[in-house]
C-alpha cells in the first residue's frame, strides 16, 4: 500500500550504536542513569548558568530530551525553591500536568502531591509542602487572580510553548508584564523544535538554549490515494506492522475518545480472531478523559516476544514521550477548535493537521532506534493540502471567557493587551457585544447572579462537561445500548435528557451496577459529579444560593437560553438555519429530538463530521429570546415565516411544555 520512503532525519553512528543498546538492557538502569541517559543531562551545568544570567531563557529541545522532568528538577536541586518558593511548570493538557508530576516525584523518590504535585481544572493535588507545581495553563492564569505577581514563585516555566494555546498566549502576555516589576523571578519559556525564534522576539529577545537533540533516522511512507475510512486503514496498518516488522512499539494518532476507543475495539477483536498465529499485541489508550491509572499503563515495558500499540491523542505529539516507539501511524488529523467571528460560532471539528505537527508525529518513530512512519495519506496531500504550521488557538477561539477572564485581572484595555500573536479585533468586539448582551458584566464588570434552577442547571454544566461520553455503545449490543439510551428520553431535550441520567443515578446511590445495566459510563458520571461538586464549591464560595425549580422544567430551558442564546437554530426546509446567521445546521442523529424537530432550538456544540450537526440540542420558545436577550433579538428575526407551511409535528409535545 505505501510508496515513496524518503529519509528526513540522520542520525550520527554514535547515536546508531547507543540505539543498539537493547531494551531490555536499559529498562534495567536504575532511575538516576536514566535521568542521566537523556539529552538535557550533559547541558546541566550549562543551563543552570544561562538561568542565572538570564532572567528570561527559551529552551529548545527535541521531544523526550528531558525539558520537562529534568529542568524542574535541576532547578531544586540547586536551591531554587529555598525559602518554601515554588517553581512552577505549566502544561498545555491536563494529562500530560499528572503524567509528568507523577513521574517526577517518582524520581526525586517523594510521595505525588507532596513536594511534587500538580494542579488541574477540578483536582488539586499539591499540599503545604509541595515546591514543584506541574499544572496546566489554565490553572497558573487562575493563581493570577489571587497572586497577581506570582509572588510566590521563584521560576516559573511555561512549557510546551509552541502549542500556543490560548491560555499560554495569555500568559506570554501577563508574565512578561510582571517580569519587569519581579526582577528576581526567572522564566523559562520551553518548547519543542518549533517557533523558538519568535518566543526570544516576543520576550525582548531573550537568549535561546538549545538542547541538541538524539535522532534517528525515520522512513516516510505515503499511502498512494487516499483512504477512504483513515480508522479501518489505520487497523490495517497495525496489524500489517505487528505481523510484518521487526519488534519495536507502535504509537497511532486519532482525534479523539471517540475514535480511539472504536479503534482499540477493532484491533482486539481482529487479534482475538487470529488467536495463536500471530504474537500478543497489547493495545493501549490515551486521550485526556482517560482515569490515571490507565494512562499509567502506557509506560509499562513491553513484555518480551509482544508488542505494544499505543492509541493517542495529538498528546503523544510532544506532550507524552512514550519509550520504544519505532512505528508511527498518522492519519494526518486532528481535532481542533475553531471560531467563525462572523457567525459567532466555536465547534471543534476533525481537520487535517499541519505539516509542522505531522513531521512532529513522525519524530515520535526515531527517538530509540531508527523508525518508519505511515502516513494514511499521499505525498501530494502533504504537500498541498496541510496547512505550514497550526494557527494558534486565539485566532480561532471565542473570547468571551478570555475578556471575563483579563477583566477579572483589572486589565481592561484589551485591544493593548501584549499578545504575541492579537486576536482579530472583530472577535474581541464579538466577545464584547456578547459578555454584555448576556448580562455577564454589569456597568462595574462583575458577574450577576440570577437563577432560581441552579441545582439543576449545576448539574446540566457537569454533565455537558464530560463531552458525549456518557452512553455507551458497544459494537456488539447497539440495539440493547439504544433502547437503554430511549429510556431516557424526556421531554425538553437533550440536556434535560442528561440531568434525568444524573438524577437517576443519584437515585441508584451513584451506583456503578445500574451505570452498567443502562449502557452509562460510570467513569464519565463520577467525573461528572467530580465537577458538579467543585461547582457547588466555587457556588458557595461567591454566595450563589443553590436552590430547585420544583420540576418545573420552563426555568431550566430558559436558562440555558439565557446562556446560550446566540446557539439558536429554527426549523426551515430539510433542516435548521441559525438565527443570526442563516447558516443551515442539522440536529445530530444521537439527540433525543432527532425526530421531533421543535421549530425552534438551542444546541450546546456544532460538530462538523458529514454535515454541520448540532450536539445537545433543548427545545425552546421563541418568546423568552427577547425576554432574555431583548438586546440581542428582535422581534422580526423572531417571527415565524414559515409557520403556515410547515406541519406540526409534534402539536402534543409542545402543548405539555406549555
Ligand atoms: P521533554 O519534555 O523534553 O519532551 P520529558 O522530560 O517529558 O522530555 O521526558 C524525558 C524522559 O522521561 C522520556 O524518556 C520519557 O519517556 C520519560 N517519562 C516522562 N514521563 C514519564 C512517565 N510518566 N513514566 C515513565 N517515563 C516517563
Ligand atoms: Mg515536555
Amino acid at each position: 500500500n505505501f510508496v515513496s520512503s524518503a529519509v528526513i532525519m540522520k542520525g550520527t553512528q554514535d547515536e546508531k550504536e547507543q540505539a543498539a543498546l537493547s531494551q531490555a538492557e536499559v529498562q534495567k538502569q536504575s532511575i538516576q542513569e536514566v535521568r542521566r541517559s537523556l539529552p538535557v543531562f550533559p547541558y546541566r551545568e550549562d543551563l543552570l548558568l544561562a538561568i542565572q544570567q538570564h532572567q528570561i531563557l527559551v529552551i529548545e529541545g527535541e521531544t523526550g530530551s528531558g525539558k520537562t522532568t529534568q529542568i524542574p528538577q535541576f532547578l531544586m536541586e540547586s536551591g531554587y525553591n529555598d525559602g518554601g518558593m515554588k517553581i512552577g511548570c505549566t502544561q498545555p493538557r491536563r494529562v500530560a500536568a499528572m503524567s509528568v508530576a507523577a513521574r517526577v516525584a517518582q524520581e526525586v523518590g517523594v510521595k505525588l502531591g507532596n513536594e511534587v504535585g500538580y494542579s488541574i481544572r477540578f483536582e488539586d493535588c499539591t499540599s503545604e509542602r509541595t515546591v514543584l507545581k506541574y499544572m496546566t495553563d489554565g490553572m497558573l492564569l487562575r493563581e493570577f487572580l489571587t497572586e497577581p505577581d506570582l509572588a510566590s514563585y521563584s521560576v516559573v516555566i511555561i512549557d510546551e510553548a509552541h502549542e500556543r494555546t490560548l491560555h499560554t498566549d495569555i500568559l506570554f502576555g501577563l508574565i512578561k508584564d510582571i517580569a519587569r516589576f519581579r526582577p528576581d523571578l526567572k522564566v523559562l519559556v520551553a518548547s519543542a523544535t518549533l517557533d523558538t525564534e519568535r518566543f526570544s522576539c516576543f520576550f525582548d529577545d531573550a537568549p535561546v538554549f538549545r538542547i541538541p537533540g538524539r535522532r534517528f533516522p525515520v522512513d516516510i511512507f505515503y499511502t498512494k490515494a487516499p483512504e477512504a475510512d483513515y480508522l479501518e486503514a489505520c487497523v490495517v496498518s497495525v496489524l500489517q506492522i505487528h505481523v510484518t516488522q521487526p519488534p519495536g512499539d507502535c504509537l497511532v494518532f486519532l482525534t479523539g475518545q471517540e475514535e480511539i476507543e472504536t479503534c482499540c475495539e477493532l484491533l482486539q477483536e481482529r487479534c482475538r480472531r487470529l488467536g495463536s498465529k500471530i504474537s500478543e499485541l497489547l493495545v493501549l489508550p490515551i486521550y485526556a478523559n482517560l482515569p490515571s491509572d490507565m494512562q499509567a499503563k502506557i509506560f509499562s515495558p513491553t513484555p518480551p516476544g509482544s508488542r505494544k500499540v499505543v492509541v493517542a491523542t495529538n498528546i503523544a505529539e510532544t506532550s507524552l514521550t512514550i519509550d520504544g516507539i519505532i512505528y508511527v501511524i498518522d492519519p494526518g488529523f486532528c481535532k481542533q477548535k475553531s471560531y467563525n467571528a462572523r457567525t459567532g460560532m466555536e465547534s471543534l471539528i476533525v481537520t487535517p493537521c499541519s505539516r509542522a505537527s505531522a513531521n512532529q508525529r513522525a519524530g515520535r518513530a526515531g527517538r530509540v532506534a531508527a523508525g518508519k512512519c505511515f502516513r494514511l495519506y499521499t505525498a501530494w496531500a502533504f504537500k498541498h493540502e496541510m496547512e505550514e504550521s497550526t494557527v494558534p488557538e486565539i485566532q480561532r477561539t471565542n473570547l468571551g471567557n478570555v475578556v471575563l477572564l483579563l477583566k477579572s485581572l483589572g486589565i481592561n484595555d484589551l485591544i493593548h493587551f501584549d499578545f504575541m500573536d492579537p486576536p482579530p479585533h472583530e472577535t474581541l468586539v464579538l466577545a464584547l457585544e456578547q459578555l454584555y448582551a448576556l448580562g455577564a458584566l454589569n456597568h462595574l464588570g462583575e458577574l450577576t447572579k440570577v437563577t432560581n434552577c441552579s441545582e439543576e442547571v449545576l448539574t446540566i454544566a457537569a454533565m455537558l462537561s464530560v463531552n458525549n461520553s456518557i452512553f455507551y455503545r458497544p459494537k456488539d449490543k447497539v440495539v440493547h445500548a439504544d433502547n437503554a439510551r430511549q429510556n431516557f428520553v424526556v421531554p425538553g431535550g437533550d440536556h434535560m435528557v442528561l440531568l434525568n441520567v444524573y438524577t437517576q443515578w443519584l437515585e441508584s446511590g451513584y451506583s456503578t451496577q445500574w451505570c452498567y445495566e443502562n449502557f452509562i459510563q460510570f467513569r464519565s458520571m463520577k467525573r461528572a459529579r467530580d465537577v458538579r461538586e467543585q461547582l457547588e464549591g466555587l457556588m458557595d464560595r461567591i454566595e450563589v444560593e443553590v436552590c430547585s425549580s420544583g420540576g418545573d422544567i420552563v426555568p431550566i430551558r430558559k436558562a440555558v437560553t439565557a446562556g446560550y442564546f446566540y446557539h439558536t437554530a429554527r426549523l426551515s426546509k430539510g433542516g435548521y438555519k441559525t438565527v443570526k446567521h442563516q447558516q443551515t445546521v442539522y440536529v445530530h442523529p444521537n439527540s433525543s429530538l432527532f425526530e421531533e424537530q421543535p421549530r425552534w432550538l438551542i444546541y450546546h456544540e456544532l460538530v462538523f463530521t458529514t454535515k454541520e450537526f448540532m450536539r445537545q440540542v433543548i427545545e425552546i420558545d421563541s418568546s423568552w429570546l427577547l425576554e432574555v436577550a431583548p438586546h440581542y433579538y428582535k422581534n422580526k428575526e423572531l417571527e415565524d415565516s414559515s409557520s403556515k407551511k410547515m406541519p406540526r409535528k409534534q402539536g402534543k409535545a409542545k402543548e405539555e411544555l406549555g
